[in-house]
């Protein structure tokens, strides 16, 4: 094939018409078929765009200037949102937000699992899609002798200086961020410098249970010995009522990684308590928990809608985490079992089982697809199985495991179409069938979607 050089040169400018959205948000134009993606520009809108980037088959564009601009653009209200990297669609309405995740994933389905002409119903938004995260961690900087906190610049570690709140948080973690960063200013600790390892304070975390409206403040320091902490401890706690936990975690490691192993108490609760639908939660520093309860209700009852259950069931949840969805499920199943590969959500998920009086679920811990022969091998032979594994997706082995095991029904919950299409033709192939599919927008303003699945044993 005779190769063509790209139409365009690198720092051309040029006008450009979007047809398309990827699924990263960037807007898709064409010139003589060759496309450029360009971040901020939406389908039907016309601009001038700067070609930064070509490459053999297509190039990326920055826009300059909107010369016909869409009725689903919006003014971002985040005022640091063009630098931020934390939020990818503030530019585009809400409504198109939730068309672009529907469509991303039925495009994905039969692209990448072969699988069409099944319901992939509209997106479950939220009534209102900000200030939704129940949790906040924010590195903290010093600029002119004075500590700031921010979210760092889009691929940099620098911290934006003039964000002063984070609007898709729960308003009371701006207020906590900004009264520990004045506090600890006005003691004189130090921020953590990781250009040379050099200071104290690393990170702030802070988590409301939405439901409680209980707060713990995390507080992240490169050493354990810190000159004034008893004092910042005894101030945040005299002043906010609402704080029920204060935990230092020591991170004395040179990494990206936020937390690191060892975590201590220095006031109050090692738990703070959160509810979705009737199940509480206990929630420690170091636990994985849903960032948006609200969403994660629907999703939940979604799951159990298709899991369909009369309480004779047995049912199994894989990668349970802490147990959030299996304490969901046991609720109408006879029997249900959880695995999950990190042991402290399992002695979470016990916990959380206790705390709520659920006897009707055991939890393991161990990778799936080792667990799944073994329980196989035990004539353990579920009804229904759920899973909802982290953005890889199901281990094959796992896969097969499900299909060997013959479950009238599986519902796959996914943080990521493409490997969720990747598993359906496996289970298709399998002998299953994929009936419904519903997307749960769980991040409004980023480009992360949810999907419940609802699967059926063909001829059952
Ligand atoms: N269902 C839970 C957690 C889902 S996140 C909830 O809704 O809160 C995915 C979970 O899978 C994580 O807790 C992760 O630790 C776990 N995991 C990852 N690989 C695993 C494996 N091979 N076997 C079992 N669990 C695994």
């Amino acid at each position: 094939m005779a190769k063509t050089a790209p139409p365009v040169k690198k720092n051309e400018m040029i006008e450009l018409t979007f047809e398309d959205i990827t699924h990263e948000g960037a807007g898709v134009g064409k010139v003589n078929g060759y496309p450029l993606f360009v971040p901020y520009g939406l389908p039907g809108e016309k601009a001038k765009v700067k070609v930064i980037n070509v490459k053999k088959n297509f190039g990326f564009g920055r826009l300059i200037e909107t010369l016909h601009e869409s009725e689903e653009r919006v003014d971002p209200p985040c005022n640091v949102y063009y630098k931020c990297g934390g939020c990818q669609l503030q530019h585009m309405s809400y409504k198109m937000q939730l068309e672009m995740k529907r469509n991303q994933v039925k495009n994905v389905l039969k692209k990448i699992g072969h699988i069409e002409g099944i319901p992939v119903h509209e997106t479950i938004g939220m009534e209102d899609p900000w200030r939704y995260r129940n949790k906040v961690q924010i590195p903290v900087g010093s600029r002119n002798g004075e500590l700031i906190t921010g979210f760092y610049r889009k691929r940099s570690h620098e911290i934006i200086e003039d964000m002063e709140r984070c609007i898709i948080t729960e308003e009371i973690n701006d207020r906590m961020i900004d009264a520990v960063r004045e506090i600890a200013d006005r003691l004189g600790i130090s921020a953590y410098d990781e250009n040379n390892h050099r200071g104290i304070l690393r990170h702030i975390m802070v988590r409301t249970g939405q439901i409680t409206q209980e707060t713990m403040i995390v507080i992240i320091t490169r050493k354990e010995k810190v000159p004034e902490l008893n004092k910042l401890v005894d101030e945040i706690t005299k002043t906010y009522p609402e704080v029920k936990s204060i935990v230092q975690n020591i991170n004395s490691e040179r990494t990206n990684v936020i937390l690191g192993k060892k975590t201590k108490l220095l006031w109050g609760n090692e738990y703070i308590y959160d509810q979705i639908g009737d199940i509480r939660f206990a929630i420690s520093a170091k636990s994985f928990y849903q960032v948006n309860p609200l969403q994660t209700k629907k999703l939940y009852e979604k799951a159990l809608e298709y899991a369909n259950l009369t309480g004779s069931e047995t049912v199994i949840d894989a990668y349970c985490g802490i147990g959030t969805i299996s304490l969901f499920l046991a609720q109408k199943a006879k029997k249900v079992y959880g695995v999950e590969v990190v042991p402290e959500a399992i002695s979470d998920a016990k916990a959380n089982a206790k705390l709520n009086g659920i006897e009707n679920a055991e939890f393991f811990v161990g990778q799936a697809e080792k667990i799944m022969p073994w329980w196989k091998a035990q004539g353990l032979n579920p009804d229904v199985i759920v899973v909802d594994p982290p953005r890889k997706g199901c281990d094959e082995i796992f896969l097969h495991a499900m299909i060997e095991m013959q479950p009238k029904r599986i519902v796959y919950v996914s943080c990521n179409p493409s490997t969720l299409a990747r598993d359906l033709r496996i289970l298709e192939d399998g002998g299953y069938e994929t009936k419904e599919v519903q997307p749960v927008d769980m991040f409004p303003q980023t480009t992360h979607v949810e999907t419940v699945c609802n699967i059926e044993l063909k001829g059952n």
